[in-house]
Parts: C-alpha cells; sequence; structure tokens
C-alpha cells in the first residue's frame, strides 16, 4: 500500500493460531502437565471444603459462601482453560493421540469438578427460607442473586445428592466418550475425489467446502463422496447418536422429565412460549424463501432445488478473497459499527488468535473457545476465500467480542446460555454481510452477496428448522427402542422436506451422521439457539441503524447483562420488546424477505 510516497507494508496476519503463549511445546508441553497438576491439587483441596461446607443456619454464612465461589472460579479458570487449549490441539490436528490422551484426562477432572459444583449446589438448597432471603441480601451475595436462585431451582428439579452424582461419574464413560468416538470416526474419513485431472484426498471440511464450488459436477461428486462415506459408517454413527439420545432420555426419566425441551430451554433461560412463537412466525413466512430456492434452482439449469447445488454461486463473479483480504475487509466494516469491536478484532489477527489455514487433518466445522485465565479467546476454522468464509470469521470473532464485553463481569455472571451465545457472533456476521452487499460494484457481485445473506436466513429458518424437526422425532422414536441408521435417513430426509417447504429436488439424509452438532453432550437440542441468536440480534441490528455511533456502548451493556436474566427479561430491559409473542419474530423475518425481494428483483431483470 502507499500513501503520500511513502510505502506503508501492511500487517501480515498468520493463518495458524499461537497456543505457545498458554503452554509452551504442543500436547507434550511440560507447562500444559505442570498446570494439569497444580490444577489436580487445587480440585483436591476444593473438595476438602465442599464437603466441609454445611447447610447454612443463617445470613451470616455470606461470608462463607463468597469464599466457595472465589475458590470454584480459581479452578474453573484454570481447568476450562487446559481444556480448551487441549480441545484446539485436537481440532487442529485429529491425529494427536497425546491430546486425546490429556483430553481424558480433562474429562475426568472436569467430572470431579461438577460433582463439587452439584455438591455445592445441592448444600445451599437445603437452606430454609428466610436464611435463603437473608443470603440473597447479603452484600457479598446480592450481585450474585440470579445465578444462585437458578441453582436453587435446579437442585429441586433433580434426583437426590448421591444420584445426580452417580450419573455425573458415569456420564464420562456412558454419555461424553460417545462424543469422543465420534470426533474420531469423523477425522479419519478421507474423501478421494478427483480434482483438475488429479486424483484427492481431502479431510472432511475440505470436501465441504466444496459445496460452494464453480463447477456442478464438482459439487455433484463432492456430495456424492461426502454421503457415500458417511453411509459407509453409518452403523458407527447411528449407535453413537442413539446411546448419546438413550442416555438422555434414561436421566430425564429418572428425574420425572417428560419433555427433551426441558433442559435446553432451562439452559437458555427460555420459556416454551417463546420457543413457540419464534417457530410459528417463521413456519408462516416461509413461502418467499420457497420462490428464493425455486428460482436459484432454475438459475442453475433445474426445475428444483439439490441439496448438493445449495451452495452453488449464482453469478459468475462469485468474490474470492485471500485471508489477508478478508480480515481487511472485516476490520473495515467493524470499524462502521463501534471503535471498541475493531480495535478488539485488530487485536486477536494481530495476536493469533485465529487458525484459519486449509490442511489436511484438521476438524471440519468452525469455533471460538474461550481461555478464561488469560482473558482471551482461539478462533478456529478452515479458510478457502469465499465470502462465506469471511462470513465465518467474522461470526467467530463475535464470540469473542461477547467474551471480551464481560471481561468486567464476575465469573458467576459470565456463564451465559447458548441463545444468547449466537446473538453477539450473528450481530458480527451481519455487519459484514450487510455492508458487503452495500459496497458491492457490480450488479453480480451485489446479487452475490445478497444471496449470501439469504443463504443464512434459508439456514436458520430451514436448514435448522430441519434439525430441530429431526431431533425432536427422534428423540421420540428412541423412546421405544434404538433408531437404526436406515429409519435416521429417512426422518432426516421427511424433516429437511417439511422445513423446506418441499422446495427440495434432493435431500442430504445422511445429514444426520455428518453435522457434528448431534453429537455435542455438554449440549442439548444444539439447533433453535442459532435460530433465535440470529433472529434476535437481527432486532438489535435494526435498533443499531437506528441509534448511530453511540450505540455500541448500550450493545455491550445488554451482552454484559447476557448472563444475568431470562431471555425474556433481557429483550424487555434492553429492547423494550416482549419475544413471547409472534409478532416479535414476524418483524426480525420481515426483514429477512426483504433481502429476498431485492434479489428476485435483481435475478429477474437479469434476462
Ligand atoms: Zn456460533
Amino acid at each position: 500500500m502507499e500513501q503520500g510516497g511513502i510505502i506503508v507494508k501492511q500487517k501480515t496476519y498468520s493463518e495458524v493460531w499461537d497456543l505457545d503463549v498458554f503452554f509452551k511445546g504442543g500436547s507434550g508441553s511440560m507447562e500444559l502437565r505442570t498446570h494439569l497438576d497444580s490444577v489436580k491439587e487445587k480440585l483436591g483441596s476444593l473438595e476438602e471444603t465442599a464437603s466441609a461446607f454445611e447447610v447454612p443456619r443463617s445470613a451470616g454464612a455470606s461470608k462463607q459462601v463468597v469464599d466457595l465461589i472465589e475458590s470454584l472460579k480459581e479452578v474453573a479458570l484454570n481447568l476450562s482453560q487446559a481444556g480448551a487449549v487441549i480441545g484446539c490441539f485436537l481440532a487442529a490436528d485429529t491425529t494427536d493421540k497425546k491430546a486425546l490422551q490429556l483430553q481424558g484426562e480433562t474429562g475426568s477432572l472436569g467430572a470431579r469438578f461438577s460433582t463439587i459444583g452439584l455438591k455445592i449446589r445441592q448444600t445451599l438448597a437445603k437452606a430454609d427460607e428466610d436464611t435463603w432471603n437473608g443470603l440473597m441480601e447479603s452484600d457479598e451475595l446480592k450481585g450474585f442473586a440470579f445465578v444462585l436462585n437458578e441453582w436453587r431451582e435446579e437442585v429441586n428439579l433433580k434426583l437426590s445428592e448421591e444420584e445426580e452424582s452417580l450419573i455425573t461419574s458415569l456420564s464420562v464413560d456412558g454419555y461424553h466418550g460417545w462424543g469422543q468416538l465420534y470426533d474420531m470416526l469423523v477425522g479419519e474419513i478421507k474423501i478421494k475425489i478427483e480434482l483438475d485431472g488429479e486424483e484427492k484426498e481431502l479431510s472432511v471440511g475440505q470436501a465441504n467446502n466444496l459445496s460452494s464450488h464453480e463447477n456442478a459436477d464438482v459439487r455433484k461428486r463432492s456430495f456424492e463422496a461426502l454421503e457415500e462415506a458417511w453411509e459407509g459408517k453409518e452403523d458407527f454413527f447411528a449407535s453413537a447418536l442413539n446411546h448419546i439420545a438413550g442416555f438422555r432420555l434414561e436421566v430425564y426419566k429418572k428425574r420425572g422429565w417428560d419433555s427433551v425441551l426441558k433442559e435446553p430451554l432451562l439452559r437458555n433461560r427460555m420459556s416454551e412460549e417463546t420457543l413457540d412463537a419464534m417457530w410459528g412466525a417463521i413456519g408462516v413466512n416461509k413461502a418467499p424463501f420457497v420462490e428464493y430456492l425455486n428460482v436459484k434452482a432454475r438459475m442453475l439449469g433445474t426445475d428444483k432445488m439439490n441439496w448438493y447445488d445449495m451452495d452453488a454461486p449464482v453469478t459468475a463473479s462469485t468474490k474470492k478473497m485471500t485471508y489477508q483480504e478478508g480480515a481487511e475487509f472485516i476490520l473495515k466494516h467493524f470499524r462502521e459499527f463501534g471503535p471498541e469491536l475493531e480495535g478488539f478484532s485488530r487485536q486477536a489477527f494481530e495476536d493469533s488468535w485465529i487458525e484459519a489455514e486449509d490442511r489436511p487433518n484438521k476438524r471440519p466445522g468452525g469455533f471460538c473457545t474461550g481461555m478464561p485465565a488469560s482473558e482471551q479467546s482461539r478462533i478456529f476454522m478452515t479458510y478457502s476465500g469465499t465470502m462465506s468464509n469471511v462470513a465465518t470469521l467474522a461470526h467467530e470473532l463475535g464470540h469473542a467480542f461477547h467474551s471480551y464485553a464481560l471481561r468486567p463481569v464476575h465469573w458467576m455472571n459470565r456463564q451465559y446460555a447458548m441463545g444468547v451465545a449466537e446473538t453477539a457472533s450473528t450481530f458480527a456476521e451481519m455487519i459484514v454481510a450487510d455492508a458487503a452487499v452495500k459496497a458491492a460494484e457490480t450488479k453480480d457481485e451485489k446479487i452475490a452477496l445478497l444471496e449470501d445473506k439469504i443463504q443464512r436466513s434459508v439456514a436458520f429458518f430451514m436448514n435448522i428448522h430441519a434439525r430441530f424437526l429431526f431431533e425432536t422425532r427422534f428423540y421420540d422414536e428412541r423412546k421405544n427402542g434404538i433408531v437404526p441408521a436406515e429409519r435416521l435417513n429417512e426422518l432426516m430426509a421427511e424433516a429437511q422436506q417439511e422445513a423446506y417447504g418441499d422446495a427440495l429436488n434432493t435431500v442430504h439424509p445422511h445429514f444426520w451422521a455428518s453435522k457434528l452438532h448431534f453429537y455435542i453432550t455438554g449440549v442439548q437440542f444444539y439447533n433453535f439457539p442459532y435460530t433465535f441468536g440470529y433472529l434476535f440480534s437481527l432486532s438489535i441490528y435494526a435498533k443499531a441503524l437506528e441509534n448511530g455511533e453511540g450505540f455500541e456502548q448500550k450493545y455491550m451493556a445488554l451482552l454484559r447483562d447476557t448472563a444475568v436474566m431470562s431471555v425474556e427479561d433481557l429483550a424487555m430491559k434492553h429492547l423494550g420488546e416482549d419475544i413471547t409473542k409472534q409478532e416479535f419474530w414476524a418483524k426480525g423475518v420481515a426483514l429477512c424477505v426483504k433481502d429476498v425481494e431485492e434479489f428476485l428483483e435483481l435475478t429477474s431483470v437479469k434476462g
């Protein structure tokens, strides 16, 4: 770059993340070993303190409770940091055996920590009404009242102390182990495909990236190769999925919970009314998106949309960006929203918080993980230069920004739920996507970028809806026994047709095997929170456009409140909206319909 005759060298950002800053030397790190040993020691003394902890008899116990919270925080921060780093090692190299072994170790430590947390919650919950109220009003604890009340409520909904602690310890091998097995199976899959006259062996992540290839034949062949790979191991995946679900259902049955949605709704601090209102508003507004899919299919020369064409580019000029260009593009548009988001993200690029390199043996997908003991985050993805990769990068930076906004908040009040977890990420993604449409230089480019935005609505209103329908129905059938792979394929195909408003010519029956989210044991129903976050952030975004520059501080105030109130209260306090009503959600959907209308207009005059 040249400025006033002086050559200004633009910073080159590393595409490989820096994990050495936490523990030098990868999974064999001595520093990591020492850290884990020290966590183990702290955990041991916390176990002693926790077992000596007695049911509070008066509000005077508040000092003791707050000390206990501080000890919990100390172990939690260090343990999750170790777990996060190890997760990063494995994501970046699925063949890292040492990391796999360490993951087992932190898994056990995590289970011990959960047991301690549970013990403390159960003991606290036994305090009588007067003592409890006194504790909640005390200077030491009143700042934690929301979370503490939630703890108490949860204890009352669950089984006895002994039973719950048995479940927690059995879940290491009997539950979470299935999720780890899934990751291992996927990591081993190699997709053989001929590209540019050369036989290539790709990881699942690399093959997935071919879904947006400009060549229809490559898209179809890579999709088929993937489907074949999932089919080849379908019985293993079906077994893992059935055991995960079986374990969950058995626990729910013992607790007397009749709905599989009870736990995810509790976790999301969301009412069923809100969830119903959201899907209701989406359900009655599918027509424009079906029309978009039909138009796109015709643009691609078919009558009806094929699954493998869903991500196909519709114009010749699909912009590609190098990683550096993608980074600068994101920063430029973040800057237009606010200085904090831009400054924070620039730092993340400069300090190598991001693993983006396109290479084999990486896990597919993208994620952002917190390193809470260092107040940092790390982002993982496979960047191949598409606009959708740029959006993913912005999305993950949004997650990291959420953690950044929460830095002044105590650990106890930072444990935000899934739905709001996807709010900051979607918001960041939207800034970049919207700005990109506005900045488009040609009509083809505008169509491509607009389409990228619509794709997102299709993902949240149709793809995620299909996952939700599939999972709800699968769990229903699982109650009566093992659901074989063949039936899972059927359930998935049905759910996809329904969620896509019958707009599909071919579907993706093995989607249940290919999608990691169904196998994440720590999180139940990792689907509807995405849609919630998308529509919720859309309405924040609309407010941001109304408010202009000063909005960033208000936005950060909302983010800081994400872990201390129900989503209904959060929306009421910061947006003045009642989200249990379909009208709220319909407003968000209407914004997305506008994109479709613009797209249809631009493509119809295209001829
Ligand atoms: Zn996300």
